[in-house]
Parts: C-alpha cells; structure tokens; sequence
C-alpha cells in the first residue's frame, strides 16, 4: 500500500480540527450548524470519535466558503486522504454539507461557485482551481451520514459517534467492505506530490465580491462577510458573545479592529490587514 509523507508545511491551514494519523485515507467533517460561543458537546464527540478511529484529520466545518476553502487546501496537502466521512447535522443558513456534497459531484463554474449548491454564498474564489480540482480527483468519496437541520435524535447515524468511527475504520481496511450502500477500502495515496497551499495570502487584497458590499447599504451584509476573516474563536475577549457579534458591531462602526486582543498574533496579520482594507 503506498503512502506519502506529507509536507513540512501540512496541515497548512489553521481551524477547529485535530490532526490524527498522517497515513489514514479519511478525515471526519462534522458539519458546526452553531454560531453560539459553545462548541455542542455531542459535536465535540463526533470529532473525537474520528480521530479515536484513526482519522488524519477530524474537525468542524461551519461555512460554505471560506471553512470550505480551508478545508479543501488542508486535504490537498495530504495525498493520503482519499475519503470524507461528513457528519453532524446540517447547518440551515450555510448549508455547507450540501455545498461540499455538490462540490464533489458537479465541481464549480467560472466563476468558481459551487454548481448545485442551494447555499447563500458558495464562492470558492480564494483557491486556485487547481486546488479545486485536486481536490475532486484525489477524494474518491464523500460518506454522507449527515443529519437535517435541527435533528434532535441523537442516534441518527451522522450524529452517533460509534456510526462515525466504524466508517472511519471501514475506510482503511485493505478489500472493499460494504458500509452502509459505500463500498470502502484503503486504496493508498493519490500518485502526484501535494499541493501546500494557504488562502491567507490571496485574503489580503480584498476579493472582487467583497469588494462591491456596499456598507452604506447594509451594515449587516458587511458584517457577514467581516467574519470570515475573524479568528472565529468566539473566545469573548473583545466583550461580545460571538465573532459574529463582534464583525457586526465592526461593519456599524460600533467595534474597531483593536477590541479584538487574538487579531494582534502574528497568525492573523493576514487577515488584520484584509480587514482593515475593508473597512476603510
Ligand atoms: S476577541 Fe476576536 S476572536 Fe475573540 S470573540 Fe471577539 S472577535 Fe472573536
């Protein structure tokens, strides 16, 4: 079974995911349909079920774009992970595990909008086409376990922890196994050299989309695409509940940049600068 090792520089993009096993052919989604400070315990265990199982990464994705794009650059950048295990519940507003479903099966059009998603903003535009395209080549397939929104049973197969781990472990046995209408088994690395590659320098000139919010306009519209470029920690430290809250206040002018103490590290110059090219 051939594996690679992946680059110095991998996982290349920061997130809410642990890096697991660098030789596993899966990495667990779970999709975060939560904006509020918390992180919902059973999420967390959805994580921790992959990773336990011997996933390469597992985390949350909570945006059709940008969490999308990150995550897309991170699995590039590891020819070993040919599947996605995608769980959790679906978020309503970003419809991300739709998104990613879509990308998977109809890729993106000229503009690199995910064709077929039904999400609000599916714009890949901060990745290369390369990257997207990889990315479609070397992941074989997407278990889809995920939940509806606002599904409350917690033994629904994309929000039980035990349904991910025994897809993870599906995923590296070494002939095909049935699970769950997939056919899964460890094919081994994907044969080209890795793609390292972060969004953080394309973030610092202001994207065309973003570029034509028009903040007279709508303060809130601006706020939403201010988020993107937060640390997204919800840590508080700026006094608000969330960075949504936070990004909000920034677009009506209520918050500056420096009420937010986790923008000063160095990791997020990037972005800083991004955003204050926003708001000016
Ligand atoms: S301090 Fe920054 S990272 Fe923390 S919640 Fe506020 S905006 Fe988000």
């Amino acid at each position: 079974m051939l594996k690679v090792t992946p680059p110095e520089r991998y996982p290349p993009e920061e997130g809410r995911y642990a890096r697991g096993n660098d030789f596993s052919p899966v990495a667990v989604c779970v999709i975060l349909d939560d904006f509020d400070f918390k992180i919902p315990p059973r999420l967390q265990e959805l994580v921790m079920a992959g990773l336990d199982a011997g996933a390469a990464l597992s985390g949350m994705l909570q945006t059709e774009n940008v969490g999308t794009e990150k995550m897309l650059c991170n699995i590039v950048a590891n020819p070993n992970i040919r599947y996605i295990v995608l769980c959790g519940r679906e978020s309503a507003g970003h419809l991300p595990g739709q998104t990613l479903l879509a990308l998977k099966e109809h890729g993106v059009d000229m503009k690199q909008r995910v064709v077929g998603s039904e999400a609000p903003t599916p714009n890949l535009s901060n990745i290369p086409m390369e990257v997207i395209s990889r990315f479609r080549e070397q992941v074989v397939t997407i278990v889809d376990l995920l939940a509806k929104p606002g599904e409350k049973d917690d033994a629904a197969p994309g929000l039980d922890p035990k349904t991910v781990e025994e897809a993870v472990r599906t995923c590296y046995q070494e002939s095909p196994v049935e699970f769950r209408g997939y056919s899964l088994y460890d094919i081994g690395a994907f044969l080209v050299p890795a793609i390292c590659y972060t969004i953080a320098s394309k973030l610092t000139q202001p994207m065309p989309a973003m570029a034509t919010v028009d903040a007279g306009k709508s303060k809130m519209a601006l706020g939403l695409t201010l988020v993107k470029l937060l640390p997204q920690t919800n840590c508080q430290e700026c006094g608000k509940r969330t960075c949504l809250a936070f990004a909000i206040d920034l677009g009506k002018g209520k918050s500056r940049l420096e009420d937010c103490p986790v923008l000063e590290r160095p990791e997020h110059n990037a972005d800083r600068q991004a955003l204050a090219k926003l708001l000016e």
